[in-house]
């Protein structure tokens, strides 16, 4: 067992030196003996599986039943038609189905953990799944850890296990533990990291001893593969709705039999009318629908750099009005590089030479020491790795001839004491001349505070208040000017001391000054996202000048009155914070928690808002937020784990983006649900009406569930990857709470309803009318007649519905505004579904089997005439939106 052994045969066993990790050539063979470290997934279900799930389901157990009664009867040319309109709406489903899950499955790939591992002597980010027995992995707080390890150092190491042992607590750590009997349970073994549980604090170092399924959780992973239901509010909404209409579609189609029989019609002809009439009105295809949308648009926003971990996020981003984003990175580059440096009572300018130069003097020297002893950075010429605020450390040693490995090697470092948001501080403790100094950087407002004395010209002084008044006024107009400003102090002792006494009685020797330049397309997603009624809110640990300097510029703030710091908020009670916070823009020196009291009073006052987050305590608030985002580079997997929505280049520009997005996926899902009731309720009035006045039915069974297959599939889908509307981001955000028929959408529905419906009346009537009988007569008329009545009703309802897609692209612009062949898709499903309806009717055999006949041209002129009717009907209405839209000074 690998945690009774001694570290030196672990390593032996594992043949791998510590200082070097393994060499690539031996993790390429590691790869192929041990295979890729994941644990096995859930089988997935085949096609042929698939394909039986779609078949599953009420309405098609009526199908094949109707199939069965047509084949009793003889109708051979009906049941094969309905077997085939079953086959082919399964094959759609499977296809859907698969589709969705394929988006999905590769959004989970973009967002594997990854790991530090030290390979060929240099440490790297890897993707987890790439970890090979041997490995040397380096864990630190935030980071899953990738698989089971062996720790080697560990430092205040604690690891929450949770996954593993159900025990919340995170458990401490350490790797110069010893057990020497085989029977201790999981949790007791300290000397290991197990894969999938999570870093809590602190940092380690060890070796992967087992990878995949050969890993702790790889023998419990059956528990880990739990699907759970991932139905989006939405999706949700669309199945409620669908079952209501179903209902009542199911009760016409009966009222509508009941009828039929009183009239003494022929009941096998109404039996398979009521049928086909219920297949086709009820809209079970809602939530497929919605699901295909929706996955669609989440592949579509993947490559706009954000990944949506949860279908509901896509939904919510539409409605977002507050966007909350962490400063550094997000808004700015994340790129620090110190300029200035100050040591009491001098600002130094650094010397931006390429070359290394000595430093200006011993002060200097001092403070540059113990900022690059207190970082966990590393940079060199060409690579960096690490904390940016920390590399700009490194590389300002660097400049110096102090570079990270010579100090390490004459101050090793034996302890250390975490950076963390609470405190805004971090501490180590290094050798140096027989006993140690503690070397403590952080905000030089909690530096000062820590601190007693203050090193003047290479002597120790007390620090007294006017020195603080002065250091902290310096300070101050660094952040003035959007410099990022850092302190340093430390103190030596004759023995090691622990974590707790570290940051007391420090000497205080600088503070260094960085710049990180804003980002510059944020200034325009930042005006952009204003003009969308949606207001920008900076968040960040920094000083508040600092930050009020740098909100300035990217117009997020006008004054400094507009800015409060973490420790205004806790003067204030809750009810206080809600009631004044939409006065303010930028919160500075705030923690984990303050984010979290900030989420909740935006939201108290109505508001849907977002919240970035990258650290470990990020997570409640990322929870808090409607849409909590996660930073994809500079992220731990905790906040990644806790976001709904990732962004691979953490820039504030894809935030906006992605709100843009969802507003356009939201109302696409809305044109295509609109646009099929309307096709449902068409085909209902065309046949309920006939059905009511004794008229012949207008159309056959077969007729229906084919306009069915054609007019509810491909333009509905093609409705639902519409080009996005330009002018959505000048609309405000949408209230959560609005019903999806509300603005006129649920009235759009009933009239292009009725008007498809009765035009595939008027067509049958002028059918009949051209064949000298009358929709009166009807029901005597001879059969070639009605065939010839219902060839012009098929067509219209058909074609009626294709055309009247074109018009639901949009609520109030017209084809012509929103670019009539802008929807390519939707363009091909239109001129696909009419070539299909003429070849139907034109190709004999074709129309033998579906009763019709071949139109001569001027009755394709009518037809064509009269399916364009509620295309026009619409765009007739929409003028009149635009008017009132525009006397009302609304957008369009
Ligand atoms: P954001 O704007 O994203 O919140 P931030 O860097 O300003 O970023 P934190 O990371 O919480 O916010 O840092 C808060 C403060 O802690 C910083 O302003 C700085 O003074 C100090 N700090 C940041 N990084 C370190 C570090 N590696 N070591 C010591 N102190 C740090």
């Amino acid at each position: 067992m690998w945690f009774n052994q001694s570290q030196d045969e672990v390593l032996k066993e594992l043949d791998v030196d510590l200082s070097r990790g393994l060499s690539e050539a031996e993790v390429e063979k590691r790869k192929e003996k041990y295979g890729e470290n994941k644990l096995q997934e859930a089988k997935k279900k085949t096609l042929i599986q698939l394909f039986f799930s779609q078949l599953n389901d009420a309405l098609i157990y009526v199908l094949l039943g109707a199939a069965v009664v047509t084949l009793i009867v003889g109708e051979y040319a009906d049941s094969v038609i309905i077997l085939a309109v079953v086959f082919l709406n399964a094959t759609i489903g499977v296809v859907q189905e698969a589709k969705a899950e394929k988006a999905i499955e590769a959004l989970n790939k973009l967002t594997t953990p990854r790991s530090l591992v030290r390979r060929d002597g240099e440490t790297k980010e890897i993707n987890s799944t790439q970890i090979v027995p041997g490995d040397v992995v380096i864990l630190d707080a935030g980071r899953y850890v990738p698989a089971d390890i062996r720790l080697t150092t560990s430092s205040n190491l604690q690891i929450e296990e949770s996954a593993l042992t159900g025990e919340s607590v995170p458990s401490s750590k350490f790797y110069d533990k010893e057990f020497t009997e085989e029977n201790i349970p999981v949790g007791d073994r300290t000397n290991m990291a197990f894969m999938s549980t999570l870093v809590t604090y602190g940092r380690g170092e060890g070796v992967v001893v087992g990878t995949g399924m050969e890993t702790i959780v790889g023998s419990i992973a059956k528990s880990l593969n739990e699907e759970t239901d991932d139905m989006t509010p939405l999706q949700k909404r669309m199945d409620e709705l669908g079952k209501t209409l179903g209902k009542l579609a199911l009760g016409i189609t009966i009222l509508m039999f009941i009828i039929g029989f009183l009239q003494g019609r022929d009941l096998l002809d109404m039996l398979l009318t009521s049928i086909s009439l219920a297949v086709a009105a009820i809209p079970e295809g809602l939530p497929a629908i919605v699901a295909i949308v929706l996955a669609l648009g989440v592949t579509r926003m993947s490559k706009i750099n954000a990944i949506v971990k949860k279908l509901p996020a896509v939904e919510t981003l539409g409605s977002v009005n507050i966007i909350c984003s962490d400063k550094t990175g997000t808004l700015t580059q994340n790129k620090m590089t110190v300029l200035k440096y100050y040591i009491y009572d001098e600002l130094v300018d650094v010397d931006i030479r390429e070359e290394s130069h000595e430093a200006k003097d011993e002060a200097s020297e001092e403070l540059i020491k113990s900022f690059v002893l207190c970082s966990d950075a590393t940079a060199n010429k060409t690579e960096s790795t690490g904390d940016p605020t920390e590399i700009a450390l490194i590389v300002l040693g660097n400049k110096h001839g102090m570079t990270k490995e010579e100090l390490n090697r004459l101050y090793p470092r034996v302890d250390e004491k975490p950076f963390d948001s609470d405190r805004k501080l971090m501490s180590t403790l290094n050798e140096e001349n027989g006993g140690y100094r503690v070397h403590t950087k952080g905000a030089i407002d909690n530096i000062l505070k820590i601190s007693s004395s203050i090193l003047v010209n290479g002597e120790v002084k007390p620090l007294t208040e006017e020195m603080r008044k002065t250091i902290l006024d310096r300070s101050i107009e660094m952040s003035n000017e959007a410099l990022r400003v850092l302190g340093v102090a430390y103190k030596d002792t004759k023995v090691k001391i622990d974590e707790d006494e570290m940051e007391k009685d420090l000497t205080v020797i600088g503070f260094v000054a960085m710049i990180d330049p804003p980002r510059l397309e944020v200034k325009d997603s930042i005006a952009s996202a204003h003009m969308a009624g949606i207001t920008s809110i900076m968040i960040t640990g920094d000083h508040k000048n600092t930050a009020v300097a740098i909100a300035k510029e990217l117009g997020i703030a006008d004054d400094i009155t507009q800015a409060m710091t973490g420790a205004e908020i806790d003067e204030l009670t809750d009810e206080e914070f809600a009631e004044k916070i939409n006065n303010y823009r930028v919160f500075a020196r705030v923690s984990p928690d303050h984010k979290v009291k900030i989420v909740k009073a935006f939201k108290k006052q109505g508001n849907i808002v977002s919240m970035t987050g990258d650290g470990v305590n990020d997570a409640p608030s990322l929870k808090h937020a409607d849409i909590g985002v996660a930073m994809g580079i500079t992220g731990t997997d905790v906040s990644k784990g806790a976001a709904d929505m990732i962004l691979t280049d953490d820039n504030f520009t894809t935030i906006v983006a992605a709100i843009e997005e969802g507003r356009n996926i939201y109302n696409n899902i809305k044109k295509a649900v609109i646009f099929l009731l309307s096709c449902n309720l068409g085909e209902i009035v065309a046949i309920f009406v006939s059905v009511l006045f004794s008229f012949a039915i207008p159309l056959l069974p077969t007729q229906i569930l084919w306009v069915n297959l054609v007019t509810d599939t491909l333009p509905a889908i093609s409705l639902g990857v519409d080009p996005g509307d330009p002018d959505v981001m000048k609309k405000e955000p949408r209230d959560p709470k609005e019903s999806f028929f509300a603005r006129g959408a649920g009235s759009r529905a009933i009239i292009g309803g009725l008007l498809i419906g009765s035009l595939t009346l008027l067509a049958f009537a002028i059918g009949l009318a051209e064949r000298g009988s009358s929709l009166f007569e009807s029901a005597d008329a001879p059969e070639d007649v009605l065939i010839y009545a219902r060839t012009m009703a098929f067509v219209v309802l058909a074609t009626s519905q294709l055309f009247y897609s074109l018009t639901m692209r949009n609520e109030t612009k017209s084809i012509f505004q929103v670019g009539f062949f802008k929807n390519k898709y939707l363009i091909l499903s239109i001129i696909a579904g009419t070539l299909l309806q003429f070849g139907l009717i034109s190709i004999p055999f074709l129309a033998d089997a579906f009763k019709v006949i071949a139109l001569p041209l001027n009755d394709w002129l009518i037809v064509f005439g009269l399916s364009l009717l509620p295309l026009i009907a619409n765009e007739i209405i929409k003028v009149f939106m635009r008017a009132y839209r525009k006397k009302n000074n609304l957008p369009l």
